[in-house]
């Protein structure tokens, strides 16, 4: 069956091209699949285009736009096993990990589901009282029209769900372009979007490699929004071409996040989930907590244990039940991270542990990368300032919280940070002088779809998730009605 979905219809790309998907675990091939170009994008932007100017989607009834997410996250438990299988094989994460995605992919159509039932929050007109009896004022909330959406490679099925959920329940129509090293899942939710009824060219998938797919879906002037997710500069690329038609905009990029630690912590706590914070997911996760920000009187002490408890962490492929966590995605992401380890080194940080690949036959065909720790980390090096998107931790210590503040606002990025302390006001201070879109306190990681996740600074532009995830779909339009119109005599 072919892999590009264009105006409800199955279909294989233009000019007969294909793609082989590996798996990061062991170099084998998990998928064939089509490889669109520009052309492909352009048929799938006019169809979108239509289906939003012409098509039923955006007048269809909030509550009935929110029905059909509902039936979607019916389908995605139903199909969960061969989803989660997907998921794993195209990103090298364990099989476990591809089911908590499933599951989380699930709660984000839930919550817009719930959110668009009773049609208020998806849509229904807000009255305004103006004061006068003659007038009937009201604001409403509109469709943006045509979105473009794409995504990373890290959690492929995730980032899609942040963007097509509020953009269907909004009444949008979309071209969705996953990430070329991972768009299984993608293509499988497409196809539950069609078992649930969604109309033809409401939704619309393209796959192939940025650049050469990806042109118009920033730059056609019949695209009114562009949502993605990703690296800094593919984002402002993004933003400058879509500039020259004022297409909406919302960014989620990269972070370079702080997780510290006050010596009043719960240090066993701390150092436990400092592990989960930066090697989840072989650290490939745009908040990973990559920057350990600790006091400087327990440090020696916590960084030893870390190290140690780092070196036990043990690497596997997707159905390997002892494995702990995966390889990177790509030989190409694993010889960025190896240069960056490189500069830190040469910059003078100090490795303690990791900074190679792991030995053993069991890792030769994988892109795999020990867990890696460098500490006597300065401000300037670049270890300290660029993301590595891989398993990497860099230390850093401070004697004041005013400094410790300072080191972990010092980047050009805003994701996501953490503070660990037992002082409740100190963390209410610090949380509220952390310069970033999501700020943990005494816990890293997790997110819930009710809440709003974005960054400050450059890691982005816009908010998803939450009420204003669904804004950022939302065009607002103010409707003023005389009722009883009289001559004025402005210019009598
Ligand atoms: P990337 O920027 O290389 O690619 C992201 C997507 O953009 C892919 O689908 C890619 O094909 C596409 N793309 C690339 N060039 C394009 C172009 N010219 N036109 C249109 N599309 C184009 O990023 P990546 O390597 O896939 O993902 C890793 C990055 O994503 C990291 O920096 C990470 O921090 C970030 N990320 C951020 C969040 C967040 O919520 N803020 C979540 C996940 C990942």
């Amino acid at each position: 069956m072919p892999d590009l979905f264009i105006d409800g219809h199955w279909v294989g790309a233009r000019d007969g091209g294909r793609r082989t998907i590996v798996c990061p675990a062991d170099g084998s091939e998990v998928a064939d699949v089509d490889e669109g170009t520009e052309a492909d994008t352009l048929a799938a932007i006019e169809a979108a285009r239509r289906a939003f100017d012409t098509g039923p989607w955006p007048t269809t009834a909030p509550a009935d736009r929110a029905a059909l997410l509902g039936r979607v996250a019916d389908l995605l438990q139903r199909d969960r096993a061969t989803i989660a299988r997907a998921e794993s094989l195209d990103t090298g994460k364990r099989y476990v990990e591809g089911e908590y995605d499933v599951d989380d992919v699930t709660s984000v159509f839930r919550h817009y589901a719930s959110v668009g039932a009773d049609g208020t929050a998806a849509g229904q007109p807000q009255p305004v009282d103006v004061g006068r009896d003659d007038i009937v004022s009201t604001v409403v909330k509109e469709p943006v029209g045509v979105c473009s959406l794409i995504t990373p490679w890290n959690y492929p099925l995730l980032q899609a769900s942040w963007k097509v959920a509020p953009c269907l329940l909004a009444g949008n129509t979309f071209v969705l372009k996953p990430s070329e090293i991972s768009p299984s899942t993608t293509i499988h939710l497409l196809r539950l979007l069609d078992e649930a009824g969604l109309p033809a060219g409401v939704g619309n998938l393209v796959l192939g490699a940025g650049a050469a797919v990806g042109g118009p879906l920033s730059s056609d002037p019949r695209v009114d929004l562009v949502s993605f997710t990703g690296g800094l500069a593919t984002g402002k690329h993004l933003m400058r071409t879509a500039a020259d038609t004022v297409k909406r905009v919302a960014l989620e990029l990269g972070g370079k996040n702080p997780n510290i630690v006050f010596a009043d912590a719960d240090l066993d706590a701390a150092l436990d989930m400092a592990l989960t914070a930066v090697f989840l997911h072989s650290g490939q996760v745009c908040s990973a907590g990559a920057r350990l920000v600790i006091e400087e009187g327990v440090a020696e002490g916590f960084v030893d244990r870390l190290v140690e408890r780092a070196e036990q962490i043990r690497l596997g492929g997707p159905f390997d039940d002892s494995a702990q966590t995966g390889p990177l995605t790509s030989a190409a992401h694993r010889a960025k991270v190896e240069a960056y380890v490189a500069a830190g080194v040469a910059e003078g940080a100090r490795l303690r542990t990791g900074g190679r690949r792991p030995e053993g036959v069991a890792y030769e065909h994988g892109f795999y990368f020990l867990p890696t720790v460098f500490d006597q980390v300065t401000a300037g090096m670049s270890v300290a300032q660029e993301e590595s998107f891989g398993p990497v931790l860099t230390v850093e210590t401070f004697t004041t919280e005013e400094d410790a503040l300072r080191i972990a606002n010092d980047s050009i990025y805003g994701l996501a940070g953490a503070v660990w302390t037992s002082d409740e006001a100190r963390a209410e201070r610090v949380a509220a002088r952390l310069r970033m879109g999501t700020v943990w306190v005494n816990d890293y990681h997790p997110y819930v779809p009710q809440a709003e996740w974005g960054g400050y600074k450059q890691s982005g532009i816009g908010r998803e998730l939450g009420h204003v995830g669904l804004e950022e779909y939302q065009e607002t339009k103010h409707i003023w009605r005389n009722t009883a119109p009289t001559v004025q005599g402005w210019f009598a």
